[in-house]
């Protein structure tokens, strides 16, 4: 694995053996996969699709390095269409790891009428994928109505939220990207939204 100095990483192989996907609630994963030192079988649980996950053998303590998202069918891409054909702009936020992953998951993420934001004036104007990273205020200039929360931190996703809620009352949907992975998502089903 290699990280760059922005945290992106450049280089990425799967090296779990026969993942098979146990359960999928709301994008947190219960996996069984093989050890490709050991040929153990292990399992984990509750762990984000789009965590870059460090998986250890439990029983020759091997570390496997994966993205998960790998494993998953094209539904999250199907729902970012969904969204897209909705409200016609998306924001993504914030600039993380775990968005390089969504982008690479979803092509409809790479369209130009998608921006990436961060609240951090350091992240602001450094590419992901080739696409610039903008500050919250591209949702005015934008007009911008749906936003896609790309973080797993309880209290980021609080925090940007409620940014958002004061700052941007105009928005209209905001939903997790954990939640988009698995089937095809009801808009308009509260229960889905931030
Ligand atoms: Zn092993």
């Amino acid at each position: 694995m290699m990280v760059n100095e922005i945290g992106e990483v450049s280089n990425v192989s799967n090296t779990l053996k026969d993942v098979e996907i146990l359960d999928n609630k709301r994008g947190y994963l219960d996996l069984k996969w093989t050890c490709i030192e050991c040929d153990h079988v292990n399992t984990k649980n509750h762990i984000s699709v789009f965590q870059n996950a460090l998986m250890i053998c439990s029983h020759c303590a091997a570390s496997h390095y994966s993205w998960l998202s790998e494993y998953l069918d094209d539904s999250f891409n199907d729902n970012v269409l969904r969204i897209m054909d909705k409200y016609e702009s998306i924001v993504v936020w914030p600039k993380t790891v775990e968005l390089q992953q969504a982008l690479h998951k979803s092509p409809a993420l790479l369209e130009d009428n998608v921006y990436i934001v961060d609240s951090s004036p350091a992240k602001q104007g450094t590419y992901l994928r080739g696409k610039v990273t903008y500050s919250p205020d591209i949702i005015h200039s934008k007009n911008v109505k749906a936003v896609i929360l790309v973080a797993t931190v309880g209290t980021l996703i609080s925090g940007i939220t409620a940014q958002i809620k004061e700052n941007y009352p105009e928005v209209e949907l905001i939903v997790r990207a954990n939640d988009l992975v698995e089937g095809e998502v009801d808009l308009s089903d509260p229960d889905f939204l931030v």
